[in-house]
């Protein structure tokens, strides 16, 4: 049956796991597929372009957003980051659902530009002394950053209210199975089943 596809976005503070949620989500549902964000900041080691970025320059990042090329764009930790549009209009059109990892800012102005498609979600973690223990964990960032994301993280926290669900992430299996429930629930909602006035004639004869 003919569908709209939705925008499916996850936002945490750092640590809380969002990037563990969404490369299961990814893994788990061939129906939804991940928004390559462009970005200024270099990229990190194991990360592949195109793939987890497009790692551009800061003047062809300049270029993309005078040309309107971004449907979302803002500055996080002092580095460029945007949202492609074209790909997010091509999968809404095929009825194909995107996973966004971006950032409370972000989440704000795709709502604006996207309301009836756009589903937000907020990770928190169990609690602030879990959230530095799960960073330090990770091992991917030195003290400073570390100290950096820490002092961020209350106030990334403090846009809770921003978002249409709020999932705190204990047990990741649990958290995993409400962010699935969510989707699943969102797919069903009427306005995104376009082929349900078809099929409903259909059966009215
Ligand atoms: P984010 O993308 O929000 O910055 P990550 O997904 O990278 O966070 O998670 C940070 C660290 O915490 C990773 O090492 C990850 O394996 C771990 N982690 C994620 N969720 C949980 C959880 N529910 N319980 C314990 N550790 C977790
Ligand atoms: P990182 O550099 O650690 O990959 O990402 C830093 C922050 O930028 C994260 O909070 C992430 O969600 C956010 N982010 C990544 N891509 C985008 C984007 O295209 N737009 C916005 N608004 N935020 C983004």
């Amino acid at each position: 049956m003919d569908r709209r596809g939705l925008l499916f976005v996850l936002s945490s503070p750092s640590g809380a796991g969002k990037s563990t949620l969404s490369r299961m989500l990814l893994a788990a549902d061939a129906g939804i597929t991940l928004s390559v964000s462009a970005t200024t900041r270099p990229p990190r080691a194991g990360e592949v372009d195109g793939q987890d970025y497009h790692f551009v320059s800061v003047e062809r990042y300049a270029e993309m957003v005078s040309g309107g090329d971004f449907l979302e764009y803002a500055t996080v930790f002092g580095n460029r980051y945007g949202t492609p549009r074209a790909p997010v209009e091509a999968a809404l059109r095929e009825g194909r659902d995107v996973l966004f990892d971006i950032d409370w800012q972000g989440a704000q102005q795709l709502h604006q530009a996207a309301e009836r498609d756009v589903v937000r979600v907020f990770i928190l973690p169990p609690s602030i002394a879990e959230l530095e223990h799960r960073l330090r964990a990770r091992g991917t960032d030195d003290e400073v950053v570390i100290e950096a994301r820490m002092e961020r993280a209350r106030a990334e926290i403090s846009h809770w209210d921003n978002y249409d669900y709020v999932l705190v992430n204990d047990e990741v299996a649990a958290c995993f199975a409400q962010v699935q429930t969510i989707l699943a629930a969102e797919r069903l909602k009427r306005a995104r089943q376009t082929g349900l006035v078809a099929f409903t004639r259909g059966l009215m004869g």
